[in-house]
């Protein structure tokens, strides 16, 4: 099968967060077994490092409200895959310094940006003939993209028979823009209504691909349950009500070239599951000196590696932290974000430097050796679609203590007896979205790390016994991509 998966950002190219490892684990995956996989990305700032550089293949002019866009096509190659990557370069739009935001602030343009950048993907897609049986279209950044392939691209003899299929990875984050916004599209104002591309008034890119795509997938069965209810639908729940049995939840994997602690170069000593004790004590004590805390052996390592937002359950951590520090646990923290928690952070580290390690910024080695060094994750989402670091951190032999919402419910399975019996058990959730609730989930986890270390190394081995590989999610994505074609006409 021919797939182009169109995204704004990837893994080694670009990435802000879950959808760029996504991007390119999926994509590696299906070319993996034997499907033609083409990525399509905007040619930012970042994406210029060694090794990664396009040749120029072709160039495009798009039709952008009143205006002509001219934009190179650079084509490269996924490393370590036979994955296509086309990068549309746009200087204007793309060469910045952010991908979406810059100084907290989102671009004012970032509509007129995504527009832009979808229907260039479909301008390459025709210029060089790929004639994709399935475009996969990826948050509202192309949400706009089956829309263009419903009401205009399918008319044309290249794409009569490609169908859409569009993934959602956060419906918390829409791309919704003033209704004028929408001349950008090009597209006939027929299609701006309440059920197909308007919200309130509004232009709402992620409904565009809500409605106009063959078949929805988000990424946990769980989360594509919870969508559908007002309290995780952000008003879009009707819209995905009714797309029925098109609504599909498909839970992401771990790219194991990536993620793997018995290769990782992040590490200081690389382990298995057979080696796990050993090796994990050697990360756990370097993880410690790293982070300024006493080398404790005993004392258990809490990591958490995040965007620093109410998402994330930062102020569950926040507000139940010092209770935490009354047993003897230490807390590692690598993330960023909004300013209060990054304050809060500095400050509790002031307050506990015994107890805390905390590094504001984005760091990809040091995420990888808090997955690795910690005792145990800490990952209490208020909704989290799938969430990959309790993924991460099970395959790392670090059960995670987890809300039970979206991909956490599909992924950890919690500590019980019975489930310590039957292999199963591999981490600690809470249901009650309460810092109580957190706490006391908190201390469960710290009872059986203390207490009981046959049950914690069987919470190891069973997390990283168990598949979390690409090739699992992506046999179910072709599945997926040939319900898409069944239903295009
Ligand atoms: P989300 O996409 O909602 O942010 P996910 O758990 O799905 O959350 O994915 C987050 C990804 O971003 C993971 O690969 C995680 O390791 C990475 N990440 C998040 N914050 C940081 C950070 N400060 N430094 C390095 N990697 C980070």
């Amino acid at each position: 099968m021919r797939v182009l998966l169109a995204a704004s950002e990837a893994t080694p190219f670009a990435k802000t967060g879950g959808l760029a490892d996504v991007a390119s684990g999926l994509s590696k995956a299906l070319a993996a077994i034997g499907h033609e996989v083409t990525l399509v990305l905007p040619h930012y700032r970042q994406v210029i490092k060694p090794g990664l550089i396009g040749e120029l293949v072709g160039k495009v002019t798009i039709p952008v409200g009143e205006k002509r866009v001219e934009a190179e096509i650079r084509s490269t190659t996924l490393p370590g895959s036979t994955v296509r990557v086309l990068l549309i370069d746009q200087p204007d739009y793309f060469d910045r310094a952010g991908l979406y935001v810059e100084k907290g602030h989102d671009y004012t343009d970032n509509a007129e940006r995504f527009i832009f950048f979808s229907r260039a993907v479909l301008e390459a897609a025709r210029q060089l003939d790929l004639q994709p049986d399935v475009i996969h279209a990826n948050d509202w950044q192309t949400g706009i993209i089956p829309a263009m392939l419903a009401s205009e691209y399918r008319l044309q003899p290249w794409f009569q028979k490609t169908a859409s299929v569009f993934t959602i990875h956060n419906m918390a984050f829409q791309g919704r823009y003033p209704w004028w916004e929408y001349k950008l599209s090009g597209l006939r104002w027929e299609l701006f209504n309440w059920r197909q591309l308007e919200f309130y008034g509004e232009l709402n890119l992620l409904k565009a691909g809500i409605a106009m795509s063959e078949i929805v997938t988000t990424v946990s069965p769980t989360y594509a349950r919870e969508i559908c209810r007002p309290e995780f639908g952000y008003g879009l729940d009707p819209a995905l009500q009714t797309r029925g049995d098109a609504l599909i939840g498909i839970l992401n994997g771990v790219d194991t070239t990536e993620w793997n602690s018995a290769i990782d170069p992040a590490l200081p000593l690389r382990y298995t599951v057979d080696t796990v004790r050993e090796g994990k004590a050697a990360c756990k004590a370097a993880l410690q000196r790293e982070m300024g805390l006493p080398v404790k052996p005993e004392a258990m390592v809490l990591g958490l590696v995040s965007r620093l937002t109410d998402q994330k359950g930062l102020g569950l951590i926040a507000s139940r932290a010092a209770d935490m520090f009354r047993a003897d646990v230490q807390f590692v923290c690598l993330g960023s974000g909004e300013a209060r928690y990054e304050t809060w952070l500095q400050e509790l580290k002031t307050q506990f430097p015994n107890k805390v390690g905390a590094t504001i910024g984005f760091n990809e080695g040091l995420a990888h050796r808090i997955e690795a060094g910690s005792d145990a994750f800490l990952m209490p989402s208020q909704f989290e679609p799938c969430g990959l670091n309790q993924m991460y951190s099970l395959a790392y032999g670090t059960p995670p203590i987890v809300s039970n919402v979206g991909g956490l419910a599909d992924s950890v399975v919690d500590c019980s007896p019975e489930s310590i019996g039957n292999g199963t058990g591999n981490g600690f959730k809470f249901s009650q979205f309460t810092a109580d609730a957190f706490l006391n989930c908190v201390w469960r986890a710290v009872g059986v790390f203390q207490h009981d270390k046959a049950a914690w190394n069987r919470l190891i081995r069973n997390g990283m016994t168990r598949d979390w590989s690409w090739a699992r999610s992506a046999a179910e994505y072709v599945k997926v991509y040939n319900n898409a074609r069944s239903r295009v006409k």
